[in-house]
């Protein structure tokens, strides 16, 4: 009975997320596997007409690739899946700000919409540091939405890299 109680309680909560919350959830679903791999708890996901056609996380270490950010592994998948460069009907979902690589390629791919999770102080090519993304001489513009689950997914980078900060001290 109990137990019956907390399933209807969960179906509640699901039901009031927004559908962007949905498939953040997705996205921090990759970035706890980043965290599993000893990666940067990054996580991105690339939507296509109600579907995931891309998923990605940090894979810089795994991959000896500097590049391999969350959402370029996203990007690549979703643009071989869909068997097309450009991506002008998908929506990616990432748990962290963009750095001027991905925002980037964001562009090129001509992506229509950009959700995010926490802000990067450090490397946000959205508004932190850099306005990479919808600079106005670009070509280009992208809808934006952040703040979205930003809790949850700035925490999970925050755990890292206070673990790291005492592996370092040990
Ligand atoms: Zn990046």
């Amino acid at each position: 009975m109990h137990r019956s109680r907390l399933t209807a309680e969960a179906k509640m909560v699901f039901s009031a997320m927004t559908p962007d919350e949905v498939w953040m959830e997705e996205a921090l679903r990759q970035a706890q596997r980043a965290l599993e791999a000893g990666e940067v708890p990054v996580g991105a996901i690339v939507v296509c007409h109600g579907q995931i056609a891309g998923r990605g996380f940090n894979r810089n270490l795994l991959d000896n690739d500097p590049s391999a950010h969350a959402e370029m592994v996203a990007l690549r998948q979703a643009a071989r899946s869909l068997g097309n460069h450009r991506l002008l009907e998908c929506e990616m979902y990432a748990t962290l700000e963009p750095c001027p690589m991905c925002a980037g390629a964001l562009m090129h791919a001509r992506v229509r919409r950009l959700v995010y999770g926490a802000d990067d102080p450090k490397a946000g090519a959205v508004h932190s540091v850099l306005p990479v993304l919808n600079y106005p001489a670009l070509n280009h513009s992208m809808q934006v939405e952040r703040g979205v689950l930003a809790g949850r997914c700035g925490e999970l980078l925050q755990a890292f890299f206070r673990g790291r900060r005492a592996e370092q001290k040990s």
